[in-house]
């Protein structure tokens, strides 16, 4: 089981060295995972001149999964567009076909009072986003910038879905549905965008082979008010690009902070790169006080959607259950009554209650 560790910018060495930390552990108890790094991103930049250098790239194709840290920095901003740090990003997804995203909005008991919601309202909350990723707005071609008949400038995008990419990102949501409370909402603009008419329409062609999910259809405005409103009445959302990008931000503060939240990025045979949902967070960067937790669960996700193991996963959820618990918090989740860690503690923290 290879990984490709690919650490990042910012904050991105410091978290996915907590994460090696805790695989680290389980490689101690025979699991047989071999882990190699290489730059990414900015670092990637700095090293060879492409945010995804062709080593790297060659690496990833060639591991069972990528786990990665995060990537970007006020350094790069004035780079030319195609040598930015986030480029790197949308062209590993491209180069290895991860077209589904899965981010769960999971809300450990312990943390109910760091959410921005009141208790009552997410306690118990555990909901999966599901992101189309590869196509869209972010993708559709023709875009760029114009001069139109009244000589002022215009920026446009193109917004496109092919029914093949609808209908393979749709079976992704009614196989998770089907694993977990057997409900899906379909979430597009249907009453004015084109492309949400098909998506409805072949989304509905798909939920024919799956009698036993309940699928139901929402509007994406009213899906970010009900994400507020009452956020467990969801079990899986699955929706587009640029739908899905804002909406899984607005529910990882449900679950009170961006440092808490994994994410996974499939292909078709379940290949994956597996990362925290937040960025870099350069504000906070070598302080030693970012949060690592989103990056050992994205560890957890790997071993559950791409090796299969289950119990491993379980292990290291159990184990961030039990630090939780056990009163750990870094900064951006600590309450008064607390104890305050540092990023390095709390995968140290991690790796001792894997072994309790
Ligand atoms: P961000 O997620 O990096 O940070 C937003 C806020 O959340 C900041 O205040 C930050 O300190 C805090 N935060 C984020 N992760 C945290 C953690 N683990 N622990 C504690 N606090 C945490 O988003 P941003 O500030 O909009 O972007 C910063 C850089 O990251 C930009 O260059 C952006 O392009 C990049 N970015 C990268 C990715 C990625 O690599 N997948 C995703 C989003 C943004």
């Amino acid at each position: 089981m290879k990984i490709a560790v690919l650490a990042g910018d910012g904050i991105g060495p410091e978290i996915i060295a907590q994460a090696v930390k805790v695989l680290d552990a389980l490689r101690r108890d025979g699991l047989e995972l071999e882990l190699e790094h290489a730059p990414y991103g900015g670092a990637g930049y700095d090293a060879h001149g492409d945010p995804l250098p062709e080593p790297t790239l060659k690496l990833a194709k060639q591991a069972d999964a990528v786990l990665c840290g995060a990537v970007g920095g006020p350094q790069y901003d004035a780079l030319p567009r195609a040598q930015r740090p986030e480029q790197g990003i949308l062209r590993i997804r491209k180069a290895l076909g991860l077209f589904a995203n899965l981010r769960p909005a999971f809300l450990f008991e312990e943390l109910a009072g760091a959410s921005s919601l009141k208790p009552e309202l997410v306690a118990g909350l555990d909901i999966l986003i599901l992101r189309e990723l590869t196509g869209d707005i972010y993708f559709g071609e023709p875009r760029g910038w114009r001069t139109n008949a009244r000589g002022e400038r215009e920026g446009y995008d193109t917004m496109l879905y092919s029914e093949s990419e609808i209908r393979r990102i749709a079976e992704v949501g009614f196989q998770a549905a089907l694993k977990r409370g057997r409900k899906l909402c379909s979430v597009d603009k249907e009453n004015v965008l084109e492309t949400s008419r098909l998506w409805r329409e072949v989304v509905k062609d798909v939920a024919k082979n799956y009698p036993q999910v309940e699928l139901s259809h929402m509007y994406v405005d009213n899906a970010a008010m009900q994400l507020v409103r009452n956020p467990k009445q969801f079990d899986v959302i699955v929706t587009g690009n640029m739908f899905g990008d804002i909406l899984s931000d607005e529910a990882s503060m449900l679950t009170g902070s961006i440092g808490m939240l994994p994410s996974a990025s499939l292909d078709a045979n379940n290949k994956g790169l597996y990362e925290p949902a937040h960025g870099s967070a350069p504000d906070i960067a070598g302080r030693n006080i970012a949060n690592p937790l989103a990056t050992i669960l994205s560890a957890a996700m790997m071993l559950r959607y791409t090796f299969n193991l289950e119990a491993a996963a379980r292990r290291i959820e159990t184990a961030v259950k039990k630090v939780l618990a056990q009163g750990y918090r870094t900064a951006d989740i600590h309450a008064t009554e607390m104890r305050r860690v540092g990023t390095g503690e709390m995968g140290d923290a991690v790796v001792v209650a894997l072994k309790t």
